[in-house]
Parts: structure tokens; C-alpha cells; sequence
């Protein structure tokens, strides 16, 4: 049962980062369990509802999670422009799944997540996260770590997005060039992969070492952004590979045509947001070419 805090001033420190970090008060603590893979924490926060942690890094929150879920999914399938079948790897909040479930051109959704416990109490905790779309007739779920999923798995398809956690823990392993060969032959022609890469500017090793493995793999890799302020300190870069770079410049009208075509009504999302978030800072295309 939900146990209000007695003291309201009790806080959340999240531990991402050795010498600073954010911080949040917990004014209801709503669920906390090692589950048998992670340490999940679910609290109300004045400021941006219901957070989500695994193992002291925030996930989600309730107030800005759109942001990320839209990025994650509409930018790959709307410049895919023909997906039937989409991959998940991770997103056990739900939050993914339900903006690939809004794409009635998608046929089949799988998503493969490690920890089943995540699945079950976001389910409760946090319901607007998945609204509903866990009972999706497309979706099936396999409860495994991904990168055995992708390195045995004789499926293919057309967009993967691997919505993980950071290369910490069980997450780790979705950021080796097993996973991300895995990927590559899980795709279709045509096919894309996506990845959370976390802010660049403070995880900035990151990018390059994901850039450097994608690339033994696929034609064309690089990255593309949004600012969540949940995950702070600057843009969250997401990895972005397929086998043709034509896949990320689109003609800007044919976006706007597709985007209407699919009826998406976003809250952050749109064609010109969609083109620009593959602007880069040059001190990290300076990175990525170092
Ligand atoms: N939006 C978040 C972010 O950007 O950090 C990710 C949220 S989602 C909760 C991350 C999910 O990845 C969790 O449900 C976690 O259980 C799952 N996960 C972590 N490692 C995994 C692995 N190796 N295979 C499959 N799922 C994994």
C-alpha cells in the first residue's frame, strides 16, 4: 500500500553521476522492491509526478516522459514510413508501446524486457504510462535480456528501439557490438535501429564508443536529440543506424505528409522538431570523428 511520507523534506538522490546530481522530494512513497534483477523505486514527486528508478537512476516521470516516448518511436517510423513490425527492447514502463501502438500501419509489436516486475508494477503505479496498450492485440511480450533475443532470434523488422536503461547493471549488456550486430540482423531492408544514449554532454564516451560499435554494423550511424529534463544536464542523444542515410534526411513535405497521413497529435513531436533533432553540437560530432 502507498505510504504517505511522514516528513515530506525526505528526498530521492539520484546516484547517475559520481559528484552531483539532482535531487527529488518523495511525497508519497508509492513502491520500492529489489525486484531479482534491479532496485525499483516508484514515488510521488510535487513537480513532476509519479518517477521511476532502477537502481537510483531516474527512468520516467510522469510530467516529461512524453518527450522521450515520442522521440523514441514517431522520429524512426514515420521516416521509415512503411513499419509492420517493431522491436522494443527495454520499456517495461509502457510508455513506448503505447506511442508505437498510435501507428495503425504497424502490424506486430514485440517487446523483449528482462525484468518482469518493472512490467507488473508500472502497470499499476504508473498506468498512464502504458494506457491500455499492454492489452494491444499486436503486442507480444518475451521476458528476456535482449541481446539473447536479437543474437537468437530468427524474427526480423522494420524499426527496433532499444529503450534501456543506461550501460549500468542489466543494461549493459544492450550497449555491446553483440547487441548492436544482433540488431543489424534482425532488420529487414530498409530497417532502422534506435537507442536511449544518454546526455552527451556528461555521458559523451558513451555516444562514441555506441558510434564506433553501430558502425562495424550499419551504413549509416549517427545520432539525434531532445532536451528531457528529466534526464539533465543537456540534450539526451538517441543512436540512430540503418543501412541508408537517406533515412534521415527526408524531404521536409513528405514528413508533413506522413505525419498527417498517421493522424499524430503530439505534445512535443512534429516535422520540423523531427528534421532538427538530427542538428548536432560540434563538440560532439568533434568526438565522433576524433
Ligand atoms: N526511458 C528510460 C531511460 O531512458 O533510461 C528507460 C526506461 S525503461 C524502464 C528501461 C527498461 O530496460 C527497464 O524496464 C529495464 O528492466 C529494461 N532493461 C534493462 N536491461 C535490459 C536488458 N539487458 N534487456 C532487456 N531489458 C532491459
Amino acid at each position: 500500500m502507498p505510504q504517505p511520507i511522514e516528513s515530506p523534506t525526505d528526498t530521492w538522490n539520484e546516484t547517475l553521476h559520481a559528484h552531483f546530481g539532482q535531487h527529488f522530494t518523495m511525497d508519497t512513497l508509492l513502491y520500492r522492491q529489489k525486484t531479482d534483477l534491479q532496485d525499483l523505486i516508484i514515488f510521488e514527486n510535487a513537480a513532476f509526478g509519479r518517477v521511476m528508478a532502477l537502481d537510483g537512476v531516474v527512468q520516467t516521470t510522469e510530467r516529461d516522459e512524453f518527450i522521450y516516448h515520442e522521440m523514441m518511436a514517431h522520429v524512426p517510423l514515420i521516416a521509415h514510413g512503411q513499419a509492420k513490425k517493431v522491436l522494443i527492447i527495454g520499456g517495461g514502463d509502457g510508455g513506448m508501446l503505447r506511442e508505437v501502438s498510435r501507428h495503425t500501419g504497424v502490424e506486430q509489436i514485440t517487446m523483449v524486457e528482462i525484468d518482469a516486475g518493472v512490467i507488473t508494477f508500472c502497470r499499476q503505479y504508473l498506468p498512464r504510462h502504458s494506457a491500455g496498450a499492454f492489452d494491444d492485440p499486436r503486442f507480444t511480450l518475451v521476458i528476456d535480456d535482449g541481446v539473447n533475443f536479437v543474437t537468437g532470434s530468427q524474427e526480423k523488422f522494420d524499426v527496433i528501439i532499444s529503450d534501456c536503461t543506461d550501460p549500468i547493471g542489466p543494461g549493459a549488456s544492450l550497449f555491446t557490438s553483440d547487441f548492436y550486430q544482433g540488431c543489424a540482423r534482425c532488420l529487414n531492408e530498409g530497417g532502422i535501429f534506435v537507442a536511449q544514449n544518454g546526455v552527451c554532454f556528461l555521458q559523451q564516451d558513451e555516444a562514441v564508443n555506441s558510434h564506433r560499435k553501430l558502425s562495424h554494423y550499419f551504413g549509416d550511424v549517427s545520432f539525434y536529440q531532445a532536451a528531457v529534463p528529466t534526464y539533465y544536464g543537456g540534450i539526451m542523444t538517441f543512436a540512430w543506424a540503418s543501412q541508408h542515410a537517406a533515412l534521415r534526411h527526408l524531404d521536409p513535405e513528405i514528413l508533413r505528409q506522413r505525419v498527417a497521413a498517421a493522424g499524430l497529435e503530439c505534445r512535443y513531436y512534429n516535422p520540423a522538431i523531427h528534421n532538427g533533432s538530427f542538428a548536432l553540437p560540434q563538440y560532439l560530432l568533434n568526438a565522433l570523428t576524433a
